[in-house]
């Protein structure tokens, strides 16, 4: 059954993605079941996306009522799942209000096109363009795509859009170089994530701050993949005691149903107008049940703090498996994002831990990228580094 499945999607879906070759039909907690009946320890949430393990009670229960009594209406009307979606984002972030859309790169569209429209408002013409980071990931639209700076996903779709200057990460005299007059904002990543885990160093992030805000150029935080709990805290940006002027979510916003957004200062956000953006699907009532579950149980169900212990004792243990096993040059990361830099073929990797029945992702061939659900247990973490241990002897 599963063998004719793959068949069928080789032949009908879009070549894309790499697929394994296993169809995953039901996930609980931090398990997954293929078509077989195997089961998997899942170190990768739908990359980053199941943050609070896979079918969540209460965001099934959300889902499934929001569905019997309303899923669609238009934001021609007001939602009632939306507006507290909202204001639960606003009660624990830095910003006013909220912006729904339905996926990271659409939420990093909207941003992109909020700090156009805000600059041309105060400023006027000119003022367009958007300082982002190498080696960063923001989206494959080509707004975003155009954003992103890394070559490999620009092949074949040049022209991109005008506007994009690209700086080393964590260099702030190369963005300070950067800047001219038509800089309206800047873009970053605080854990470039796909481009690897590297983490933003703690002063150039608050002299980063510093500078921008004194030129009036909004820091724009991609929070996609580091917010909602991933990093330990509910957004990244807090580890860094700076405020941005604009962050983008998605991934695990809804904990598996497709959700983005965007969050600003009413400062920002009202140069928002009706008519200047708009999405039939953002922020539907079923997402939006989906993001007020999510958010209620990671922050009253004490999810951050057992994320941070969780995140802690995977490292440490991590440590332990880099003194044994030479070929582990490098462990970073924060809180449930984590990266471990191998010497060794990364993908190949990847696939043995597979078929041992773990399931991680590997970013740029080399760099295994480890992010299970945050209500992962010291047991599950436990059966994950005995199995990375018996992967790892074999290429010693
Ligand atoms: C995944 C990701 C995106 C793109 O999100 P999609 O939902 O795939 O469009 C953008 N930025 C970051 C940091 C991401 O990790």
């Amino acid at each position: 059954m599963q063998a004719e499945l793959i068949e069928k999607g080789v032949r009908y879906l879009a070549n894309t993605y790499s697929r394994n070759p296993v169809a995953i039909v039901k996930g609980e907690g931090c398990w997954v079941w293929d078509m077989t009946g195997r089961r998997y320890l899942d170190f990768l949430s739908g990359i980053a996306v199941c943050n609070l393990g896979h079918c969540h009670r209460d965001v099934v229960e959300a889902i499934t009522t929001q569905a019997g009594k309303l899923t669609h209406i238009s934001n021609l009307f007001f939602i009632e799942p939306q507006v507290k979606a909202a204001e639960a984002l606003v009660a624990h972030s830095f910003g006013d209000k909220v912006f729904f859309c339905n996926s990271g790169a659409e939420a990093n569209e909207a941003a992109i096109k909020l700090a156009r429209r805000y600059s041309w408002k105060r400023y006027g013409e000119g003022r367009y363009a958007i300082i982002a980071m190498e080696n960063s990931f923001h989206g494959r639209t080509m707004a975003t795509l155009s954003a992103t700076g890394q070559r490999k996903f620009h092949e074949g779709f040049p022209p991109m859009l005008e506007g994009f200057n690209f700086v080393p990460f964590n260099d702030l005299d190369a963005l300070k170089r950067a800047t001219d007059e038509k800089t309206c904002a800047v873009l970053i990543e605080l854990i470039q994530a796909e481009g690897g885990v590297y983490v933003a160093e703690k002063d150039y992030i608050k002299e980063l701050r510093d500078f921008t805000r004194e030129r009036d150029i909004l820091l724009i935080i991609d929070e996609v993949q580091t917010g909602i709990g991933r990093t330990g805290k509910l957004f990244c940006y807090e580890h860094y005691g700076i405020e941005p002027d604009i962050i983008s979510l998605a991934k695990g916003l809804g904990n598996g149903f497709p959700v983005g957004a965007i969050i600003a200062k009413d400062s920002i956000m009202d140069a928002f107008v009706p008519g200047t953006h708009a999405s039939t699907f953002g922020g539907n009532p079923l997402a939006s049940a989906a993001v007020l579950a999510t958010l209620n149980t990671l922050i009253n169900e004490g999810v951050l703090k057992q994320s941070q212990k969780a995140g802690e004792y995977l490292f440490g243990e991590l440590v332990n498996l880099k003194r044994k096993y030479p070929f582990i040059t490098d462990i970073r990361g924060m809180g449930l994002l984590l990266g471990v830099e191998v010497s060794v073929d990364g993908d190949a990797l990847q696939k043995e831990f597979l078929k041992e029945g773990v399931i991680i992702n590997c970013t740029k061939g080399h760099i295994l990228r480890l992010v299970p659900p945050l209500i992962v247990t010291s047991e599950e973490i436990d059966i994950f580094i005995k199995v990375a241990d018996k992967v790892f002897e074999r290429y010693l």
